[in-house]
């Protein structure tokens, strides 16, 4: 916390929390704090990694507008924490473990106790690395198994790792990898890449990458606690394979942290929430959603940015509007 400010005190109602601290928390945060609104961020630590959420996992950013050169994900993290602080956001570091949504004002509890109170709540949680769910896997994680290249990359110097996935995020992986490993295998279940052309060209053009087409790793296998190979089944021909691998990446999408309000809230057939578009209105009144955790379309930190500050007006209209949703629509009141 970066205040004196009691932030938990049974009395101390706020107006706005935002939980979650990636780009999209972080731009609704500073949009609330520029409103006067003293918004406090919730950021978790044990959903999707770190606090700043999955770009404190990447490298490069070459996408976000405003860094012709590019910029590393954390340094971008950071300088937009900087400028939410700088008009007045305040942080509890802590995870959220329950929230009364339909309570006013809605209550959130935190994993040591604490009760915060709130007139509106922004969620920001974002998702996780989907995992393969195959044997081995749970028991050689962090024993070879990884979903962080920018992490752990560093420990496969002059070895062979796999990337499984073919999406932008393999490609990316991929990439960086190949800065440290001897060669990397690109594992992917169909005979063409999902990934953006310019991502697919950087792997064709890296002479470390090969790519194995058409096959899914069906077990992680590991002596001595350490990973050593993984199966592989063919997805055409159906035949069985070995590969030797020191390490394995995964990079295969993935999965909305919203199990916190599922009960609550809409989520579609994959668990992000539903948003009453264009707003970021839930079905709850005075509870907002941006993000990752309610787009699955995008999923860029620009479009999780972008959202968050739509977050951030509506819940300031909100409040403007004395708790009653300024469009108020039959959907929203039937929540209640
Ligand atoms: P994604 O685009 O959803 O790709 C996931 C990949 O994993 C797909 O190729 C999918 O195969 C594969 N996959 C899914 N489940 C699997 C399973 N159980 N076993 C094996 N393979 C599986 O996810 P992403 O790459 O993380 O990208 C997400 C979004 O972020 C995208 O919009 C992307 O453009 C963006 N992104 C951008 C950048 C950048 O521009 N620098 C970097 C990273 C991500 P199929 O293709 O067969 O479905």
């Amino acid at each position: 916390m970066t205040s004196s400010e009691p932030v938990s005190a049974n009395d101390v109602v706020h107006d706005v929390i935002i939980i979650g601290s990636g780009p999209a928390g972080l731009t609704a945060a500073l949009y609330a704090a520029r409103a006067a609104l003293s918004p406090l961020l919730v950021e978790g630590v044990a959903e999707g990694g770190p606090t700043g959420g999955q770009l404190t996992l990447t490298t490069d950013v070459e996408n976000y507008p405003g860094f012709p050169e590019g910029i590393m994900g954390p340094e971008l993290i950071s300088s937009m924490r900087a400028q939410a602080e700088r008009f007045g956001t305040r942080f509890v570091t802590e995870d959220i473990t329950s929230v009364e949504l339909t309570a006013q004002p809605v209550v959130l509890e935190t994993a040591s106790g604490q009760q915060l109170r709130t007139r509106t709540l922004i969620i920001a949680t974002g998702a996780k690395p989907r995992r393969l769910e195959v044997p081995g896997e749970d028991e050689l994680w962090g024993a070879g198994v990884s979903a962080c290249a920018t992490c752990d990359g560093f420990f496969f110097r002059d070895r062979h790792v796999l990337v499984v996935g073919g999406g932008d995020s393999a490609m990316e992986e991929a990439d960086f990898l190949t800065r440290f490993a001897s060669k990397v295998s690109i594992v992917h279940r169909r005979d063409a890449l999902r990934a953006s052309a310019i991502m697919q060209q950087r792997v064709f053009d890296n002479d470390k990458i090969e790519v194995v087409w058409n096959a899914v790793i069906t077990r992680v296998n590991g002596t001595d606690g350490q990973l050593t190979s993984v199966t592989l089944r063919d997805t055409v021909t159906g035949e069985e394979s070995e590969l030797a691998a020191d390490g394995l990446f995964l990079a295969i999408g993935h999965i909305p942290n919203t199990w916190l309000f599922s009960d609550t809230l809409e989520t579609d057939d994959e668990g992000y929430l539903v948003v009453e578009e264009p707003s970021t209105r839930t079905r709850v009144p005075g509870v907002f959603a941006c993000g990752d955790a309610m787009d699955h379309t995008y999923r860029q930190a620009v479009t999780a940015a972008g959202t968050g500050c739509k977050a951030a007006i509506d819940a300031e209209r909100f409040l403007a509007g004395g708790g009653v949703d300024p469009v108020g629509t039959a959907a929203v009141a039937a929540a209640r």
